[in-house]
């Protein structure tokens, strides 16, 4: 998607995060970052949605941490060096995954430099039980984890449609939740976050129609179309956005590569809300 390689400077790097060692169901996102660079081929740099281009934009590929794998802990710390490394250059982190546990060592790294920003978690899941098979740091229960290091009023949903009750009355979701809904709810979300406020965007992409992206670890139906991503894209890009992450691809579940090609374009809509 044209990034300068690993060593230069940029407004924005990226990393991938090759680790899926909590994988509840269906493992294999430690392939997610490879695919959507190899994904990203078929894309032009050019968004016709937001009217930008990458092309006129400055970023690298810091490539992809070692992690090793079934280990949670070590993982995060080694995401929140990194991502720290990188705010410190002053550059913007997006970060590919991987699982959505990842997402606990990028925010663990933004507490550190910002002191007000809220979270928009865009997935299927609510991703908020306190511990998952006796483990802590899952993908989930990372949002669990994310409103213990900021207010849990700070954390704004789109897409949630899965979870135990009791975990969705604790993100304060309404239930039932309406089949017909989902289009409003983005409208309804969006316009409940100020306008002034810095956000950071975790993206999992099982939030999409498993119609669409079937190559993730717990497809979900009923989910996002592309027409309400780019609805909500278009308004993001009005926004200050610190950073973002796309998680949970697991792209030999889908033979057509469909999924790992959506997954770029979704990094490259997100991309250009962070660099305007
Ligand atoms: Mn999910
Ligand atoms: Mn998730």
């Amino acid at each position: 998607m044209g990034a300068a390689p690993h060593g230069e400077r940029g407004e924005a790097a990226l990393i991938g995060v090759p680790f899926d060692g909590t994988a509840s169901f269906r493992p294999g996102a430690r392939f997610g970052p490879g695919a959507i660079r190899e994904g990203s081929h078929s894309l032009e740099t050019y968004s016709p949605f937001l009217d930008r281009d990458l092309a006129n934009r400055d970023f690298i590929d810091a490539g992809d941490l070692e992690v090793a794998p079934g280990r949670p802990e070590k993982m995060i710390d080694l995401v929140s060096q990194r991502v720290k490394s990188i705010l410190a250059q002053d550059m913007k982190p997006i970060v590919m995954g991987g699982e959505h546990t990842i997402t606990i060592g990028v925010v663990s790294a933004l507490v550190e430099k910002f002191d007000r920003f809220s979270v928009l978690q865009i997935d299927a899941h609510t991703d908020y039980r306190d511990e998952y098979l006796g483990e802590k740091y899952s993908h989930a229960t990372v949002m669990r984890r994310i409103g213990e290091m900021i207010p849990p009023e700070r954390i704004y949903r789109i897409g949630i449609r899965s979870g135990s009750r009791e975990e969705l009355i604790d993100a304060g979701i309404d239930l039932p939740i309406g089949a017909e809904a989902r289009g409003k709810d983005v409208e309804r979300v969006i316009n409940s976050i100020p306008e002034d406020a810095e956000l950071y965007i975790t993206l999992d992409l099982d939030v999409f129609d498993p119609s669409l992206v079937p190559g993730v670890g717990n497809p979900e139906p009923n989910g996002l179309t592309w027409r309400e991503f780019i609805q909500l894209m278009r308004v993001i890009s009005y926004r200050n956005v610190l950073g973002c992450d796309v998680t949970e691809l697991a792209p030999q579940y889908d033979t057509t590569g469909v999924s790992a090609i959506v997954a770029a374009s979704v990094v490259r809509e997100l991309m250009l809300c962070i660099m305007p």
